[in-house]
């Protein structure tokens, strides 16, 4: 390989400024470019140009970028590496200027404008969308007129009271919804120079941290409603109706392996016709919770949950017919009278048939090979009917009055809140806060409350929600 000794001087400086260095003979002038930055201790802050044998390179022209003596390949502008590297020093000149100057305009006590006395340097992280900025933190002792207790303290503290950028967060919290923690990170990776030692876990750490302001958000607003029954009339009314919908999905623990917790989910929407119940699939908890919440209430087991129980019961009515169809016949009748009473209101009689299937299912006779299952099930439907018999109205004239006697739309509710994110890989465990956590991002994430939250925090912030606007028509287009 060849080199070149090469002298370098500046122009029309007295006395001279002169660099003597080696440089390989292969090397192009992008590079030549750097290391005479290097050479000189510049910032590459200025345009430049070699002047060769008449004619001209480099980057002469305002927002370039390249030489034109570079081999470009096929690829035309710039590569996301190359977006990478350049957003990542681009960053670290506007932060690292803007605390200077934060530091300078702070340096002096705001009472009496006398300097505060510096305790020295440290460094503070700051991780953004554009890498970790290292910002030197100027500490200094407070002025004796300041009513500061503490003995020294950080300048930029106030400007930066977190070491993460509002928007990384946001970014983050939003994502994350979404799709798993690690996809994420390695998304996030792909196009942006966040930092390298991001990952799954700092991006779960975010969102906790988000879900828990949003929630301390809420402080101060009743969640659920104690106290003596004789006060739930002094309650304030809701503005007009509105229909409530409650359901529980299971999804896997993390510290019991073997089991599942529940999640509770809820929607609500303002009525524009007369006021709606609360219905619920009957299960214990979710109806305490619909008691506790608003209790004056009707409250109406839910007609969805009730049919699918049916549903399963045909089933094992249809195994019967195959293996004793008399039996199986008799059994089918009875199950479908049981459920035409039930859809009437007709508690009593709809237990009179179920107890009729299970006489005919009961007997020696029999040779069903899930005949125990279906008993039990059976037995089960029969304590779900009497546990419930209270919420249970007449369907068929709520539904020819058009009243509503089905959550279904709760029940999609919980496959976008929870199964899409949380069920649909099995082997993901959560933990009840993490749960908790993620589906506090994840609702108000999916209803579109995210960037308000971000934009009351921090004021200042402005998160475009143009390209979501425009997503959302153009779905409810197609
Ligand atoms: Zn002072």
């Amino acid at each position: 390989m060849k080199y070149y000794f090469v002298k370098m001087a500046l122009r029309g400086i007295s006395p001279m400024v002169w660099r003597h260095l080696q440089i390989p003979g292969n090397v192009s002038l992008a590079k030549l470019h750097y290391i005479i930055q290097i050479v000189y201790g510049w910032d590459n802050e200025h345009l430049h140009q070699f002047h060769i044998h008449g004619k001209d390179y480099g980057i002469s022209y305002l927002g370039g970028i390249a030489f034109s003596d570079n081999d470009y390949g096929h690829c035309a502008g710039l590569s996301l590496q190359e977006s990478k590297k350049l957003l990542k020093r681009l960053q670290q000149k506007i932060v690292l200027h803007q605390a200077k100057i934060y530091t300078l305009s702070h340096r002096n006590c705001p009472c009496c404008q006398k300097p505060q006395r510096s305790k020295g340097n440290h460094s503070i992280q700051f991780k953004t969308l554009f890498g970790t900025v290292v910002i030197p933190s100027l500490r200094v002792y407070p002025c004796k007129c300041s009513s500061r207790t503490t003995k020294t303290f950080s300048l930029l503290k106030s400007w930066l009271p977190e070491h993460i950028s509002p928007e990384l967060q946001y970014i983050e919290t939003k994502w994350a919804s979404h799709m798993s923690f690690n996809k994420t990170s390695t998304l996030l990776q792909d196009v942006l120079p966040v930092t390298t030692t991001h990952n799954g876990a700092s991006v779960r750490n975010h969102l906790h941290k988000i879900a828990q302001k949003q929630e301390s958000a809420l402080e101060g607003k009743p969640i659920c409603i104690s106290g003596c029954a004789n006060q739930w009339a002094k309650l304030p009314k809701p503005d007009k109706p509105i229909t409530v919908g409650i359901d529980g999905g299971y999804v896997r623990s993390w510290s019991e392996k073997k089991n599942n917790f529940e999640v509770i989910i809820g929607k609500s929407f303002l009525e524009t016709k007369p006021p709606k119940p609360f219905l619920s699939d009957g299960a214990d908890n979710v109806r305490d919770l619909q008691f506790i919440m608003h209790p004056e209430v009707e409250h109406v087991l839910d007609w969805f949950h009730l049919t699918m129980r049916f549903t399963v019961l045909n089933q094992f009515a249809k195994g019967l017919v195959h293996s004793d169809p008399e039996a199986g016949d008799e059994v089918t009748k009875n199950l479908s009278s049981a459920k035409w009473y039930i859809w009437h209101g007709n508690v009593k009689e709809s237990l009179d048939h179920l107890e009729d299937c299970y006489m005919i299912c009961d007997q020696d006779g029999i040779h069903y090979k899930n005949q125990k299952k279906f008993l039990r099930n059976l037995e089960e439907m029969t304590t779900y009917i009497e546990n419930n018999r209270n919420l249970i109205p007449n369907y068929g004239e709520r539904w020819r009055y058009n009243e509503t006697i089905a959550s279904s739309f709760v029940e999609s509710t919980m496959n976008e809140v929870v199964t899409k994110r949380m069920v649909k890989k099995q082997q993901m465990q959560w933990s009840d806060k993490g749960a908790h956590y993620l589906l506090q991002a994840r609702t108000s994430t999916l209803n579109g409350d995210l960037p308000k939250y971000f934009e009351d925090w921090y004021p200042g912030l402005k998160i475009n929600r143009d390209h979501e606007m425009q997503a959302m028509v153009s779905k409810k287009a197609a």
